[in-house]
Order: structure tokens, then sequence, then C-alpha cells
């Protein structure tokens, strides 16, 4: 298939390549150049990647990276080809994107991703769908080549966003549970990975997202991230504006907010976001990094 790929940060570099190595054509674009994998071909704008594509990937940080790429990718995509939205947006600008390429008789569907970078490295990435089934039956090829599952959210692209929005704030509740909790257990002189592995142990029978990030939160070391910080601040916000849209109260998600602030006023933009942790260690009086 023909496929623009746009944005080779930490997990589309390595999907473009998973997409490559799956047969696929892929022209890349990337906002600084020389990230593009071996195999694919190199664009120096989003309209020499996209114009002649049958499917557009974009795969940039947050809501401002994503509308402004595709103010471009709307003027260049073809008429009947597709946009699919891998990146963590809100579900305002999902709900736009839509919109603005049915206008331009394109296709918008939302496939959100659950992974970090090295799982999309394995292509062991769990995909989350929203949009036609017509458009999304085209895509399925690249999300077999790029994960290890689909999870269908339907046929509105606002509600795989919302889902992958709401699965954030969980693992980001589970950084502030887990912290909180073995700040108690530090003070009192428990051995954190310990109580780390004891605690997932009998809570969560060992799961692996909730074992990785107890034990991300008992890291010494948050560098080099593999989710950054400042998109863990973008993930809680975009809970909050749902929040205020569908009034729903999220008092956790605020509290959230200020601590992942917290950690940015503190110069830790590239700390993983599970040192967000650190914030609570401090406020209970423990240096913030063990060593
Ligand atoms: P990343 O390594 O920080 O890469 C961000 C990408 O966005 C880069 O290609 C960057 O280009 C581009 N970008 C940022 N601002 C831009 C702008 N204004 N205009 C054009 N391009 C811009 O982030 P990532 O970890 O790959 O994450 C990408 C998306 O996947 C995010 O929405 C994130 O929430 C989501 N996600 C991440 C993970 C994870 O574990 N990392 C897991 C699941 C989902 P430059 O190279 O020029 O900076």
């Amino acid at each position: 298939m023909r496929v623009a790929f746009l944005g080779l940060g930490q997990m589309g570099r390595a999907m473009a390549a998973s997409l490559v190595a799956a047969g696929h054509e892929v022209r890349a674009w990337n906002r600084t150049k020389g990230k593009t994998p071996a195999g694919a071909r190199e664009a120096g704008s989003v309209r020499e990647a996209a114009s002649a594509a049958e499917v557009a990937i974009t795969m940039l940080a947050d809501d401002p990276a994503v509308e402004g790429v595709s103010r471009e990718l709307l003027e260049s995509l073809p008429r009947g080809a597709i946009h699919c939205g891998m990146s963590t947006i809100s579900l305002q600008l999902s709900r736009r994107l839509l919109a603005q390429h049915a206008e331009r008789g394109q296709a918008y569907v939302a496939a959100p991703v659950y992974g970090r970078p090295e799982a999309a490295q394995a292509r062991k990435l769990f995909i989350v769908t929203g949009g036609s089934r017509e458009a999304l039956a085209r895509c399925k090829p690249l999300f077999d080549a790029l994960g290890q599952g689909i999870v269908e959210m339907g046929e509105v692209p606002e509600h795989a966003a919302l889902l992958k929005i709401c699965g954030n704030f969980v693992i980001a509740s589970l950084i502030e549970m887990f912290g909180e909790a073995f700040a108690l257990g530090e003070k009192a002189g428990l051995d954190p990975q310990a109580l780390s592995a004891a605690l997932t142990r009998i809570l969560f029978a060992g799961a692996p997202i909730p074992s990785g990030y107890a034990a991300r939160v008992t890291a010494t070391d948050f560098e080099p991230a593999a989710f950054a910080m400042p998109l863990g601040l973008k993930d809680v916000t975009l809970a909050l504006k749902a929040s205020e849209e569908l009034r729903v109260p999220l008092p956790l998600a605020s509290l959230l907010r200020d601590h992942f602030l917290a950690s940015l006023a503190k110069g830790r933009e590239k700390w993983d976001w599970g040192g967000m942790a650190a914030v609570i260690r401090e406020e209970a009086g423990l240096a913030p990094r063990r060593g």
C-alpha cells in the first residue's frame, strides 16, 4: 500500500520501519530531517509525502502538531484517501478532522495506540480504532503490521480518542497511587522494590502494565524517557478538556495535572512520566531519586 507517514518521533520512526518491513511503500515526513528509517523515502514536505498516498498516518506529539500538519494534509491528500490519526489527541480535534476530511471527499479514522516505543519496535502495539467500517477495513493490513491486536470502538473516531485518553488517565493514576504508597512504605524503612513486587503480585496478579509502572515509580533514574513528562501533562489535560465538555468532574485528573506541572517546574522535561512520583517523594521529605 502507498503510505504517507507523518511524524518520526520515538513511536513514529519504529512504526514506519514496521510498515516498510511488511512491504508497504512508505514516504515519510518529519519536521526535523534525518529520521527516516531505512527503506522509506524521505519527503521534503507533507504534500510530497501525501499527494499519491492511499493512507496518510499522523503520529505527532499533540493537538497543535496534528492540527498544523493536517492543514497541509487536507490540501494534498487525494480524494478517497484516508487520514489515519494514531497520535493521542483531543475529542474535539478528532471531531473537527472527521468533518474537514469529509468536506474534501477524504476519510478520517482514529487509531491511537497502547504500548511504548519498545512495543512499537516489536510490533506489539494495541490499536484502538474508530471510524467508518470501510475505511478501517482498508487500514487493517497496516494495523496488522504494527500491532498485536485491534480494539474496535465503532464508527465514531472520537470514541477511540476517548478510550485512549481514559486509559492514560488510569495509568497516570497508577503512577500517583504507587508513588504515594511507596513513599509511605519507604518512610517506614520498607524496601520500595520489595513493596512494589508484593503489591503488584497480590493486587494485579503481576499484570504487565501495573507491574511495569510500579517498577518505573521505584526507578532511580528516569532518563531517557520512553514516554516523556510533557506528554503525560498533555494526556491528563486531554482528560480534563473532555471532562469540561461532558460536565464530568475529575478531581483526580486535576491533582495529576498539578503533579505533572510541578515536575516540569523542576526542569524534568526529559524524564519519563513515571518520574512524576518524585514530587510525591519530595512532599514526603524523601530525596527525589534514590541512589
Ligand atoms: P516524540 O518522540 O516526542 O515525537 C513527537 C513527534 O511530533 C516528532 O516527530 C516531532 O517532530 C513531532 N512534532 C512535535 N511538534 C510538532 C509540530 N508543532 N509540528 C510538526 N511536528 C511536530 O513523541 P512519541 O513518544 O513518538 O509520541 C507520539 C504520539 O504518540 C503522542 O501523541 C503520544 O502521546 C502518543 N503515544 C506515545 C507513546 C510512548 O510511549 N511514547 C505510547 C502511545 C502513544 P520533531 O522530530 O521535529 O521534534
